[in-house]
């Protein structure tokens, strides 16, 4: 039986930690600092195994040189993962899914029930396009949307209130996004995580995932005169307009 907690780093980034009961290694995703998981290894008497890299930017790479210095994982990386990956310590098994976008090398882990998709896929929200198109981009969150609705979503950012203020000026009147708006102020206010999400939530209230859908395409089209019936203009349309929102 795994679990899944995390500790955060630098400014607002998570570092996600999976564990199991029985063992006493973890392995981590994405550690932008080695500092906070040295301090939680050495608080519950735990050994690093591996550590999974979603894309190459240094939050969500600056503590493995440490890391790796002084516990020697095995690193699984955008760089060198190609196929399912297999840690038999843990008894894991991840599914590597390549999703081209905020950085070309952007990959996602994914175990059967959780997803850990990095600067990909935000809750409410989607990576800034920094290295590839608005096709490579829909494409890949295509792909995701393809998972499993009971999907736990684990991101790279504490973004969520952000980008529901955003998927809120789209869509005022959306009481989906309202009502998940108020949750996740709730728990932000209590300085509580807002992840992680579910896919489910995500194809409700995730304006980028909600592209096909009829009547958001329909306000997106008017108010940035885009083809309604065409999901890659609308996805064009609102990524454009969010990179200069905020
Ligand atoms: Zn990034």
């Amino acid at each position: 039986m795994h679990t899944i907690t995390y500790v955060n780093a630098l400014k607002d980034n998570y570092i996600w930690i999976i564990q199991s009961r029985d063992c006493p290694e973890i392995v981590i995703v994405d550690p932008g600092e080695s500092k906070p998981v040295l301090n939680y290894m050495q608080k519950h008497k735990l050994q690093l195994s591996a550590i999974l890299l979603t894309h190459h930017h240094g939050d969500h790479t600056n503590g493995v040189n440490e890391l790796v210095k002084t516990h020697h994982p095995k690193l699984f990386a955008f760089s060198n993962a190609e196929n399912d990956i297999f840690l038999h310590t843990l008894n894991l098994k991840f599914a590597i899914l390549k999703t081209p976008g905020h950085t070309m090398d952007a990959i996602c882990f994914y175990d059967g029930s959780n997803l850990f998709c990095g600067d990909t896929l935000f809750a409410a929200g989607c990576g800034r396009l920094l290295e590839g198109t608005a096709e490579q981009m829909f494409n890949s969150l295509n792909r995701l949307c393809e998972l499993p609705d009971h999907t736990n979503i684990y991101c790279g950012h504490e973004y969520t209130l952000a980008n529901l203020k955003f998927a809120l000026e789209l869509e005022p009147e959306n009481s989906h996004v309202k009502n998940r708006f108020n949750v996740v102020k709730a728990l932000r206010a209590k300085q509580l995580p807002s992840l992680p999400s579910v896919l489910a939530i995500e194809k409700t209230t995730n304006p980028f995932l909600r592209c096909k859908d009829p009547a958001f395409a329909k306000i997106i089209a008017k108010r940035f005169a885009c083809d309604a019936n065409d999901p890659l203009q609308v996805f064009t349309a609102i990524r454009q307009f969010k990179d200069n929102w905020s």
